[in-house]
């Protein structure tokens, strides 16, 4: 197992294996790329079967997030950490402080935030041995959840109107999974704009609240994916769309805040065939990471959600492409993304163009 043969190894600039015996540290650093900027990500601590494992989630992860940067036109570049172990029973002050010095010995070209397993509370504690931390309790941007739900509605939007041509949701009917932080926000807005929701989650307390409010539809969990919607939003788990649940969509557009949708990359291209547009979830549920990008003393949230509202205009030219090209709209985003920490390729140009 090493780094540049590794099969999920993509060009990555730096790749560090910290180690710190007293605190018993384990963790790897992924740093993807640079181009646009220091490389911002988040740190997920998980109790991996092997550290070949961890260091395929790093290595997929950090390129993962220098093409979700680009395409959210952030500064950043990408990167990721992840730190082996059990965050139910080793995490430490120690732990967390040696982590916060390995990102400082980096010098700022990586940025380390929270994810799985990580809380607000961990990455304030790396904060007392390096600046290069973000989405800390006292950075202003708060909850990322309200900002994601938003520019899932503005990517809704553009989809409704790319796939339907119709401007706003008034009429339209969305069907969502899962009514947690993000889901019952994105409810909010979806209703506010005239739409017709039906919901499902496992917890029956959060479908009765948007039942209550909103005058939302009830289904089953498992009824979701044939609900008749036009627009299927993803807001609980990865992998949904997946051989089982495919052929059972009824939706024409595929739009939520789950990371991960697609259970393999053909999966991209079997909806295109079957007519569906999918928003792509690393476009369409970045608006969490560019509210962050704006935290600091200086925070304005109207300024944040305008940038997160251009998620509208991104996803609007990947699906222009996307169509232009005959390819699916997940590969369009990839080499728009590509594009804008590569430099513009002739090759991807002409076939995009
Ligand atoms: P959350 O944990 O608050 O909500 C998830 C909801 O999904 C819960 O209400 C849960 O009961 C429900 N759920 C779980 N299994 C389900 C099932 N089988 N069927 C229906 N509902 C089910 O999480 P969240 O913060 O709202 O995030 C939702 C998704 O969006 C996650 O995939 C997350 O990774 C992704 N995401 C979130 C953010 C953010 O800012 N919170 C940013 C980017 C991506």
């Amino acid at each position: 197992m090493t780094p540049f043969s590794h099969k999920e190894f993509d060009g990555h600039e730096q790749v560090v294996f910290c180690h710190d015996a007293e605190s018993g540290l384990k963790a790897i650093i992924a740093i993807h790329n640079l181009y646009r900027g220091p490389a911002l990500g988040g740190c997920r601590m998980w109790n991996y079967a092997s550290e070949d494992e961890a260091l395929t989630d790093v290595l997929r992860l950090s390129r993962g997030m220098t093409y979700k940067s680009a395409l959210a036109g952030l500064p950043y570049g990408g990167g990721k950490s992840v730190i082996i172990g059990d965050p139910r029973t080793m995490k430490s002050p120690a732990l967390f402080r040696a982590m916060g010095h390995f990102v400082e010995s980096l010098g700022g070209r990586y940025i380390i935030a929270e994810d799985v397993g990580i809380g607000v509370e961990d990455v304030a504690l790396m904060g007392r041995e390096t600046a290069h931390v973000a989405g800390t309790p006292d950075g202003g941007a708060g909850d990322p959840s309200p900002a994601t739900a938003y520019g899932v509605y503005m990517g809704i939007r553009a989809a409704v109107k790319h796939k339907l041509g119709r401007d706003g949701l008034s009429g339209v009917t969305v069907a969502v999974q899962g009514l947690g932080h993000v889901g019952q926000q994105l409810c909010r807005y979806l209703a506010g704009d005239g739409a017709r929701l039906i919901v499902a989650d496992i917890n029956r307390a959060a479908v009765r609240a948007m039942v209550e409010e909103l005058g939302a539809q009830a289904v089953e969990p498992d009824a979701i994916y044939g609900a008749a919607a036009e627009v299927y939003a993803p807001c609980a788990l990865g992998a949904t769309i997946n051989d089982g649940t495919i052929g059972v969509l009824r939706a024409s557009i595929v739009a939520g805040s789950a990371n991960n949708q697609l259970a393999e990359p053909r999966h991209g291209a079997e909806l295109q065939q079957r007519g569906v547009l999918y928003a792509p979830d690393y476009v369409i549920n970045a608006g969490g990471v560019i509210n962050i990008s704006h935290e600091g003393p200086d925070y304005d949230e109207a300024k944040a959600f305008a940038h997160v509202a251009l998620i509208h205009d991104t996803l609007a030219e990947i699906f222009r492409r996307a169509e232009a090209a005959g390819v699916p709209t997940s590969e369009a985003a990839d080499r728009l993304a590509e594009e804008r920490f590569l430099g513009k390729r002739p090759e991807h140009a002409e076939a995009a163009a």
